[in-house]
């Protein structure tokens, strides 16, 4: 193609240079052939400009050579590109349609937060319209005091979600989730929990009614079995023994419910659980006095390590509960003079209550599951050792509550360890408090 070009003006030329000869002008000849080559030249460069201009889809200016080259490769790259945009126009389209057929409603917001792009069950659940919402803070159009804070902290961990009355629908409980995405987008999906939440809290009310239900007649038949045993010696043996078995079960049964009603509790206490200091080293101490009780002539020998500084803010009931627990777990779980440790103590990451026991061990495929209610390695030996399955299901929301978690190492045959972890800030010293009568203890 250069050729081409080249042979063109070679032509010119040398027409001009026998034109200049002929009429003994040379110079004059060759500059004007020349200059008309380069009007001639510009003419189909402006042809080339004007149909790039155009952006339609008529057919390049016909010349061959460079020209012909540059404009076959302008119209293939220019065919490519209106491909790609038909394909992602195409994407587009399915992507909006997708998310529009959503269940749940979908909002993109930009690094400050601004909305981008949200489907049709936005404005149903959120009020958010698209595309009038455009480039609007979602802050600015949803004043809930806990959105701001859920969208900036809950940048980093996004697996936690929120809970809110949907702005445009009062009763409708919805959660938010915030997915972070390419360069400090994210995604923010809300989902109506309204029926789920409903039907949790059905749970939770029929458990706690029918636990109080079942307290008043369970008090009523403990205290006359109560009297059977002060005046047991008129009773036949086999009827004494009788009456020992339904106080036995009787007390199982007060247990269950004194539990239940635990969870519910705790499942339904909104209260902030920080709001007090507890002096975990003398809770610990009653606890250390107890779990001997609990030991009784199995005679099983106990170490306390506590720094007696580290306090922390929480709830001393539920810690208690917790505390207590697992404690006694560790009595029921070590067989007589085995050995029980507990540290309370502080380091980097926070404060922990640590119980290590020598004792039967727990099989790793049953450590993730203990937690759940009603889960019992051994069902018969839980039983009989007077657990309620529900132990460490209390421990595990009280630790929620306080913002902790709870980790568990055991092996069968060596014994166990119940770490309970509480963040740094849960911490408050003893040299920090001053008002110790505003205490609970
Ligand atoms: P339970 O009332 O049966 O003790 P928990 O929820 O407190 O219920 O504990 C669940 C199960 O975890 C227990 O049944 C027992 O199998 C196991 N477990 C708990 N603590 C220990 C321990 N220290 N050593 C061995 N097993 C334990």
């Amino acid at each position: 193609m250069v050729r081409e070009d080249l042979q063109r003006f070679l032509i010119v030329v040398l027409f001009s240079l026998i034109i200049g000869l002929a009429v003994s002008h040379v110079a004059i000849c060759l500059l004007a052939g020349v200059t008309l080559f380069s009007i001639w030249q510009y003419r189909i460069l402006y042809r080339v400009y004007t149909w790039l201009l155009s952006r339609k889809e008529s057919n390049p200016p016909e010349q061959s050579g460079l020209v012909d080259a540059l404009c076959s490769e302008i119209d293939f790259l220019r065919n490519r590109q209106r491909q790609r945009t038909q394909k992602l126009t195409g994407y587009l389209s399915r992507f909006q349609a997708a998310t529009g057929a959503l269940p749940d409603a979908v909002i993109i917001l930009g690094v400050r937060g601004e909305i981008e792009w949200a489907n049709d069950k936005a404005r149903e659940y959120l009020g958010i319209r698209w595309p009038q919402d455009n480039r609007n803070r979602l802050v600015n159009l949803i004043r809930h005091p806990r959105l701001n804070e859920f969208l900036v902290k809950n940048h980093e961990t996004s697996e936690k979600g929120l809970q809110l009355e949907s702005p445009t629908n009062p009763g409708q409980i919805l959660e938010l989730r915030l997915v972070p995405y390419g360069e400090s987008q994210k995604l923010l999906m809300a989902r109506d929990i309204t029926e789920i939440q409903r039907a949790n809290q059905m749970r939770r009310d029929f458990i706690a009614n029918a636990s109080h239900e079942l307290r008043t007649p369970l008090t009523v038949i403990s205290g006359y079995l109560e009297g059977f045993d002060d005046d047991k010696e008129q009773f036949p043996e086999q009827l004494q023994s009788q009456i020992k078995q339904m106080r036995t079960q009787t007390a199982r049964m007060q247990r269950l419910i004194d539990d239940l009603l635990t969870l519910s509790v705790l499942e339904t206490n909104k209260q902030d659980p920080l709001k007090d200091t507890v002096r975990v080293p003398d809770m610990l101490g009653s606890i250390y006095q107890e779990a001997q009780g609990v030991s009784g002539i199995m005679n099983h020998i106990f170490y306390l390590e506590s720094d007696p500084d580290l306090w922390l803010k929480g709830n001393t009931r539920e810690l208690y509960s917790a505390f207590s627990n697992i404690v006694f777990n560790a009595v029921q779980h070590t067989p007589a003079e085995g050995i029980v440790r507990m540290r309370w103590y502080e380091d980097d990451q926070g404060a922990h209550f640590e119980v290590i026991d020598n004792g039967e061990g727990i099989a790793q495929e049953h450590l993730h599951r203990l937690t759940e209610r009603f889960y019992r390695v051994d069902k018969g030996r839980s039983r009989d050792k007077g657990g309620t399955g529900l132990g460490l299901a209390i421990v595990k929301h009280v630790l929620v509550r306080h913002g902790g978690s709870l980790h568990i190492v055991s092996e069968p045959g060596k014994g166990s360890t119940f770490r309970c972890d509480f963040p740094r800030k849960n911490i408050t010293h003893r040299f920090n408090e001053n008002s110790v009568d505003s205490l609970s203890a």
